[in-house]
């Protein structure tokens, strides 16, 4: 999950990070209020997209009446394909530099790693790109956590000014704090700016929360934007449904058990064909269970067929051709379905439905063949 800059603010306040003074605003006129208290200020477009300083998202206004014309301009508009509904008005900083600070799991180290550098600011990724001995790294015991001397050593690396070191260390402890502490998979302050005062501050703010972790994370899972969802995915994760919308796809996918549905979907692929969706409907597939995921695929208009894979093993065959028996007799459903199984009584499951109105198959190459070729005829 990602959390928008002023939440990640929120995040990072908590944790005793100094942010600028500023408010969320969804109007031009909450905006406008907000500037009054402010005076000189930054309005910043709320969207789960980095570079919006280049993309004219970030706008730095003296007056309340240029702040609530710089809102009107970013909200209820798209920013690099995202509709802006949120802009956080903040304190304008006077900047004298901009570094960079962030935590990620680095995938090589298996090890949280922190990166710094003194290069910060709009290019960073440039400076990634063509400079990248200019971005200092550390990588982190998580038995220890960040040791202060390895972070001063960090500091010294990223060619920070030696007067903002105390800052800044003290920073980098609570972010990696805060990044354990909300199981977080990425951290990123960018810029963290040093003032003309020689102030600390995050400018900005990125983070994303592994969504695993978010039945242990309540106070973050507030944060979760269902408007940001696919609608059919929000209600599938309402339902507890492991669904995955597929865009431009038109065969409904259901199997049990995750990687025999991702080989359902290439098996698909392979025969021409293009999934809509993932779904996983798990062990057990009762008839309360498949009618569940039945009426979810269907929510998607452009399915024109729908393929079930079953594999049995401790679930058997036939009480899940029962179970889809069961749900199908109470829908009204309008396109083609072709049911494969194989494993614990699939003989007797395939048996069951004979004469329904479900198309058996014998195996998966055949069931693919089949659902396109059944989904594309009408
Ligand atoms: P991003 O482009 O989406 O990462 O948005 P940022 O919050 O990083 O802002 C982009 C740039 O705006 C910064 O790198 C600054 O150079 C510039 N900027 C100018 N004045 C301010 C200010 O007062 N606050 C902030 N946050 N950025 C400012
Ligand atoms: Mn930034």
């Amino acid at each position: 999950m990602k959390l928008y800059e002023f939440q990640a603010k929120e995040v990072f306040a908590g944790e005793g990070i100094p942010v600028p003074r500023g408010q969320m605003a969804s109007t031009p006129a909450e905006a406008e209020a907000i500037a009054r208290e402010l005076g000189r200020c930054v309005v910043k477009a709320q969207v789960h997209v980095g570079g919006r300083g280049k993309a004219g998202g970030v706008k730095v206004v003296n007056t309340r009446e240029e702040a609530r014309v710089a809102a009107e301009g970013m909200l209820g508009k798209p920013l690099k394909g995202l509709i802006v509904h949120h802009v956080l008005v903040e304190e304008a900083l006077q900047i004298a530099s901009e570094y960079y600070l962030s935590v990620i799991i680095d995938r090589t180290s298996k090890r949280p790693v922190m990166m710094a550098s003194a290069m910060g600011g709009v290019d960073i990724e440039e400076v990634a790109a063509t400079t990248p001995e200019r971005i200092a790294r550390l990588v982190i015991d998580p038995a220890y956590g960040p040791l202060d001397f390895e972070l001063r050593k960090l500091s010294a690396d990223a060619g920070f000014d030696p007067r903002a070191s105390r800052g800044v260390v003290d920073i980098a402890r609570r972010l990696y704090r805060v990044f354990v502490r909300t199981d977080a998979s990425l951290a990123e302050i960018n810029p963290l700016v040093v003032t003309d005062r020689g102030a600390v501050i995050a400018a900005d703010a990125k983070f994303d929360v592994d969504d695993n972790a978010l039945y242990r994370q309540q106070a973050l899972a507030r944060f979760r934007e269902e408007s940001e969802e696919d609608e059919i995915e929000a209600q599938a994760h309402r339902r507890g449904v492991n669904y995955v919308r597929l865009p431009g796809g038109d065969i409904g996918i259901i199997g049990n058990g995750a990687g025999l549905v991702m080989s359902t979907l290439d098996l698909v692929t392979r025969h021409g064909g293009k999934p809509a969706n993932f779904l996983d409907v798990g062990g057990g597939a009762s008839a309360e269970s498949v009618r569940e995921a039945l009426s979810i695929v269907l929510m998607d208009p452009n399915v024109k067929g729908v393929l079930f894979n079953i594999f049995g093993g401790i679930t058997r065959g036939d009480l899940v051709a029962q179970g889809i028996l069961d749900a199908v007799s109470t829908m009204d459903i309008k396109v083609p379905m072709v049911v494969r199984m194989a494993g614990t009584r699939a003989k007797e499951g395939l048996a069951l439905l004979e004469g329904s109105p479900l198309t058996p198959a014998a195996g998966p190459a055949e069931a693919a063949e089949r659902v396109i070729e059944l989904a594309h005829k009408r």
